[in-house]
């Protein structure tokens, strides 16, 4: 394989006459420039925010991405950051934690997500992770085996297909329906998978839809994974976060029939995403999974990698039970304010089509109607444009899967997102055809 040169440093080192240093493409070097080249969001973010004219008048608003903790509303429970500072106090939280967690962390997860199952589920079956983003790296890497697929949702969360990317596991997508509340296409779902198919991820609530899936979805869902032989994925980091009459059914509900892997994190729920803390739990009581491997490579790679910090662990025991209803009541009352407003004013603004109210996380997917917009290509274009003009920063659909589609965040102050909003719609009425063509 041709070696591939870092081609302005080696004219800077040459030039000062010292060792030309060459990046040897590894083995795993397409794989991985793949995941760079279409996956990246972050490239894709800059390339957005590197449109804004900082010297604008105006606070840049960042409608994009999911992080709330910046707001002061948003702030997280004072209950959650006694016990990290507690923790930190004792000095009995400086040591190396063990790699799959905390004994008592592991069994506090336990205890608190068996409150919504139909089970009990052991401190075995828990695994501390450094967010849900560490817990993503660990079940795509253990399951990607060579020839082995895994289906994907479109759209979806990116890191899902860098990840897979990086490990040469083969991502074949599934399809959420708009006019059915983004439910899983499950025709679509059957018709891509074989016998090498391994897993399937389920997000829910979901992100980038705002959709919440109802007990009836989940468990067809559930049915035709068990008849495919695939596990499920549950990506449940917005666990609990639903509004407006919708419910939560965690995916592990149905643990019974089919084996499921459930992704979670301190980050969205309690509004928190610095502490880096989240899990994987095996919600398996049928014993399904006895006779993979999956447990003792669970444990081996965790083993191999970075942990949360210890006493963030050491602090989770009083976070899962001393957290205050009022604090979730809080989040919650302000998420379902803030999508209201979402979804009136996106109702008044003619460019773009919102198919379904958010019911959930943090997020809602709306369609460019590029036909009513002069001088505007695509998603990115419009992203790109919009920060130049109005400093919003929206992300755009292609980087999710779906191409001249948009998510907008509702998790931000709801003055800002009003604010936000008003400038999308004069965006919108500024660019929008003279006659237009409906
Ligand atoms: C934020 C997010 C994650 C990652 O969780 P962190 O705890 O922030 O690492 C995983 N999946 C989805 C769908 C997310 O939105």
């Amino acid at each position: 394989m041709a070696p591939t040169t870092a081609s302005k440093e080696s004219d800077e080192s040459s030039r000062n006459g010292e060792k030309e240093w060459r990046l040897v493409a590894p083995a795993r070097g397409g794989a991985m420039a793949a995941a760079g080249d279409r996956m990246s969001i972050r490239a894709v973010r800059y390339k957005i925010s590197a449109s804004v004219e900082e010297s604008g008048p105006r606070p840049v608003l960042p409608l994009a991405h999911g992080d709330p903790s910046v707001f002061p509303a948003f702030r997280t429970a004072a209950d959650a950051e006694d016990a990290v500072a507690a923790a930190l106090r004792s000095g009995e939280f400086n040591c190396y934690p063990a790699g799959v967690g905390l004994p008592a962390a592991r069994c506090a997860l336990a205890n608190h997500l068996s409150q919504d199952l139909p089970y009990k589920l052991s401190s075995d079956d828990i695994y501390v992770t450094a967010g849900g983003t560490q817990a993503i790296e660990v079940v795509i890497s253990v399951l990607a085996q060579p020839g082995t697929n895994i289906l994907l949702p479109r759209p979806g969360y990116p890191n899902y297909e860098a990840r897979a990317a990086f490990n040469n596991l083969e991502v074949r997508h599934f399809d959420l329906v708009p006019d059915k509340g983004w439910e899983i296409d499950l025709e679509s779902l059957e018709s891509i998978a074989d016998n090498n198919t391994t897993a399937m991820v389920v997000i829910n609530p979901n992100n980038p839809c705002g959709s919440v899936y109802t007990y009836e979805h989940l468990s067809k869902v559930a049915e035709v994974a068990r008849k495919l032989g695939i596990l499920v994925i549950a990506d449940e980091v917005y666990g609990n976060l639903v509004f407006g009459g919708s419910s939560f059914v965690p995916m592990g509900t149905f643990g019974h029939i089919l084996p499921i892997l459930s992704i979670g994190s301190l980050s969205k729920r309690w509004i928190v995403p610095g502490w880096r803390l989240g899990w994987i739990a095996v919600c398996d009581p049928s014993k399904f999974l006895q006779q993979t491997k999956i447990a003792t490579l669970i444990t081996n790679f965790l083993n191999v990698s970075t942990d949360p910090a210890t006493f963030i662990q050491g602090a989770l025991p009083h976070i899962l039970e001393n957290t205050k209803e009022e604090f979730f009541k809080r989040v919650i009352d302000l998420l379902t304010e803030t999508s209201e407003i979402c979804y009136r004013e996106i109702k008044d603004i003619k460019c773009i089509t919102c198919p379904h109210k958010p019911q959930g996380s943090m997020f809602v997917m709306v369609k460019l109607n590029l036909h009513l917009l002069e001088g505007i290509h695509d998603d990115v274009d419009f992203c790109c444009q919009l920060a130049k003009e109005e400093s919003v920063i929206l992300c755009p659909g292609s980087v999710l899967g779906m191409e001249n589609w948009v998510r907008i965040t509702f998790a931000i102050d709801s003055s800002s997102l009003v604010d936000g909003l008003k400038r999308i719609k004069s965006f919108c009425q500024r660019h929008s055809k003279k006659k237009a063509l409906i």
